[in-house]
Parts: structure tokens; sequence; C-alpha cells
């Protein structure tokens, strides 16, 4: 079995559920009392979140560079960056190690293709839903079509991840406005909704509407188990 990198901490209640979700889908797998061989950093979020509020993604890149070679001499044989967000700055992070990055968007687009989704609404970050490091990728790299929500909408999504959910605060209110936006990027033609922010899963569940969700988080830790065994 290969060993997992897990770059987590942004926020630690998404990597909780990375760390669950990867020894879950080991002990499925393999049976037995097999777990998950993983080497983890979890960061301090506060800094990182303060570096993105300031546009110094620079900085933040370093931090998570820095991080990832600990990850690889610590004997991970590829690496997971356990955030949406942070994929901005995948690049720079890349560049700084030998193994492999799963990138988090491409495990994502992959999953929408061999589903044949074309259309996709997208639910994160401003930066995820904005820009072109994880919007522009899905578009980009996979000819796939992506909906977003309107401005006050988009920054409702946004408010309630660093607000309530990096802090492990689920509320009914904010739960029933993603529900509501989930339904208008469906009737806007989204075939499927893509849950682009490791803590939304806390949240909105696939139970909760009949529109269907693609939660990155346990596509991610999915992809993870399968190149772990594979
Ligand atoms: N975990 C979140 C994401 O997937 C947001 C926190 C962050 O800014 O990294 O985008």
């Amino acid at each position: 079995m290969k060993t997992i990198g897990l770059l987590g901490g942004m926020s630690w209640e998404s990597t909780v559920e990375y760390y669950r979700l990867i020894n879950e889908g080991i002990k499925s797998k393999l049976s037995g009392l097999h777990s998950a061989q993983i080497a983890m950093y979890s960061v301090d979020f506060e800094p990182i979140e303060q570096l993105q509020k300031s546009g110094d993604w620079e900085s933040s890149g370093e931090i998570l560079a820095d991080a990832a070679k600990k990850i690889e001499s610590a004997g991970a044989d590829f690496l997971l960056i356990c955030t949406n967000t942070m994929h901005k700055v995948a690049q720079q992070i890349e560049a700084a190690i030998q193994i492999p990055l799963i990138h988090i968007a491409d495990a994502t687009a992959e999953e929408l293709i061999k589903n044949n989704m074309q259309s996709v609404g997208l639910l994160g970050t401003v930066f995820t839903m904005e820009q072109d490091f994880y919007k522009g990728r899905l578009q980009d790299k996979f000819g796939l079509n992506v909906v977003i929500p309107e401005k006050a909408d988009r920054e409702i999504v946004h408010k309630v991840i660093y607000q309530e959910l990096c802090l492990g605060n689920v509320q009914t209110n904010s739960r029933n406005e993603y529900l509501r936006i989930i339904k208008d990027l469906s009737e806007q033609g989204a075939q499927a909704v893509v849950l682009g922010c490791t803590e939304i899963g806390i949240l909105v569940k696939q139970s909760d509407t009949e529109i269907k969700l693609l939660d990155t988080t346990a596509i991610h830790a999915q992809k993870a188990v399968e190149m772990a065994i594979s």
C-alpha cells in the first residue's frame, strides 16, 4: 500500500473528514484491520486566512510548499491538498516536491465526465467560484459548463464557510440558504452541483435534496484510496 500525503488544517473540520473517509475506504477495500498509511501535516489556518484576505497568495504558497516538503520527507508517495481554495497555489506547491499532486478539481471533473455531466453548478469560496484556478480549470481543461450563484448568493456561501463551517458551526438557516441556492443553480440548467469547498459536506447532505451533489472531499478521498492500493 502507498502512503497518502495530506496537507490539512484548512480547516481542520474538513481534514477530520478526509482522515475518516480515507480510512473507511481502505477498510472497505482491504477489510480486516487494514487502515490507511498517511503522512499528514496540519497547518494553523488563521495566518493562511489572513494572507487570503490580504491577497498575499505568494506567502501562503511558501508556507504550504514548506509543509508539502515535510510530508514528502515523511514518506508520502503522493500529495492531497485538503482544500479547494488553496489549489490557487497548487503550482507553487508542486514545484517544491517530487511526488505527484492529486488536484481536487481534476478528480472532481473526472467524476463529472464519468457521469456524463456537461453543465454543473459550483459552490465554494468566492476565490473558487470566480477564479481561473478552479472555475476556469473545469471549463478550459475539461470543457464543462460551470454555473455559479449570483453575487449576493456567492457572498452568503462564502461567509457561511469562514464564519460557521470552518469553526464547526452548523446552522439550519444556512443549510436552507444553501438548498435554495442549489435549487436555483439547477433551475439555471446545472445537472449536478459541485460542493467545491471541503466543509460544505458537513452542512448539506445528498439526503437533503434530489439534485445530484458532488462532494469534493469525498471524491478526493476516494481518489486517494484508489491510488494507495493501485
Ligand atoms: N476548505 C475550504 C475549501 O475547500 C475553504 C477554506 C480555505 O480557504 O482553504 O475551499
